[in-house]
């Protein structure tokens, strides 16, 4: 039986880089005027997030107010896509989307790359603790952020981050629906040291793809832009596998399925972490799941900058329920955790959750690492 389970929301993958609901457009819009978009899509050709940004002013204009929810365009895309200026537009977005997501860690890249290796201690850290402790995942996120990791980890191949390497060798996530499973990119899964951790995407993955009527047919490299394929079951286009949070959470059977499995695993559980999960109006399916779980007699330790104010949100006056944050409803508790100092964050999160920090090791810290994939742009 696992003991911890870790409920990963929105302000885990925003650590990464990754962007909120709000900042689709705008970081589409800095792609293109950076022409970043040369460097990280095989085809070198930003149709999509044209295609978004330029779909982002029409709706603007249609409806006389700034429209930058990403969700809201989604919808938006599904009544338009039949209309002959706006034909296959609804997957024009979802793929921007996905292009976004993957381009997320080449931005800081390019921004800092001290931030960005930085970004991967810390994450790895996270992961470190999870594949060595007895503990799972479950997340309402669908970026990529820690298969990216584990890619760039296992590529990586200096001398100094042997360690780093090897745990990128023998990790794999478990997404826990139908038989799919995220390999490794070296290292075979007899491999006995091999850790499989438990990985529950409650929202789905850009990296899945499915059609409405067979639902996830395909889990694909994280890493790789592509042409949406087809379903195997059909042959009609497949779509990526997201449940994007829409008002109207229509899970299908294999997501309420997965949910259920998730669930049942948190239950199970002695202690939840939750990180970066606020508990607002749009999580309510969420809220409710919480409650029975904390009613399940567990402890629910919250990591949040504003954990005082989670906790009384989600359980007034029970005692199971500890926040972990920074003290001054700021900052990133997330990285005062997970970093390789000595912090009061990590001193209490290792004392409330009983779980170690590994303080003895370094990855990308002091050097370098090879980031094949990662190209400079070319000048023009
Ligand atoms: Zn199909």
């Amino acid at each position: 039986m696992l003991k911890t389970g870790f409920l990963l929301g929105a302000g885990f993958s925003k650590y990464g880089g990754m962007p909120l609901s709000c900042d689709f457009v705008i970081q589409a819009q800095n792609i293109l005027d950076n022409r970043l978009e040369r460097s990280y899509i095989p085809s070198r050709e930003p149709k999509n997030l044209q295609s978004l940004v330029r779909f982002k002013d029409f709706v603007s204009d249609e409806k006389g107010r700034e429209i930058n929810h990403i969700e809201e365009i989604i919808k938006l895309s599904d009544q338009y896509r039949l209309t002959k200026d706006w034909d296959n537009i609804d997957k024009e977005v979802r793929d921007a989307i996905y292009e976004i997501l993957i381009a997320a860690p080449f931005i800081m890249y390019l921004k800092d790359k001290n931030e960005l290796y930085k970004m991967f201690d810390i994450y790895l850290r996270f992961l470190l603790i999870v594949a060595d402790s007895e503990a799972m995942i479950a997340t309402l996120n669908y970026d990529p952020l820690l298969e990216l990791l584990l890619h760039t980890a296992a590529m990586s191949i200096t001398p100094n981050s042997q360690l780093f390497h090897k745990f990128a060798e023998i990790v794999s996530f478990n997404y826990g629906i139908g038989d799919f499973s995220y390999r490794p990119l070296w290292g075979s899964s007899s491999n006995i040291d091999r850790v499989d951790i438990l990985y529950f995407k409650l929202h789905g993955a850009t990296n899945w793809e499915g059609c409405d009527q067979h639902g996830l047919t395909e889990v694909c490299d994280p890493l790789k832009t592509r042409a949406i394929g087809r379903c195997r079951e059909c042959n009609m286009p497949a779509k990526p596998f997201i449940i994007y949070p829409v008002e109207e959470k229509k899970l299908n059977s294999q997501l309420s399925a997965l949910w259920d499995t998730a669930f049942g695993a948190l239950m199970q559980v002695e202690q939840i972490v939750i990180i970066g999960c606020r508990f607002n109006e749009t999580d309510k399916d969420i809220f409710k799941n919480v409650n029975e779980l904390i009613s399940n007699n567990k402890r629910l330790v919250i990591v949040d900058p504003q954990g005082r104010q989670i906790k009384e949100r989600i359980a007034k006056l029970n005692e199971n329920v500890v926040y972990i944050d920074n003290g001054n409803g700021e900052g990133a508790v997330f990285e005062d955790i997970f970093c390789d100092g000595k912090t009061v964050a990590n001193e209490n999160f290792q004392e409330i959750t009983n779980l170690r920090l590994r303080k003895d090791v370094q990855y990308f810290r002091n050097e370098q690492p090879s980031m094949p994939f990662f190209e400079e742009p070319v000048a023009t």
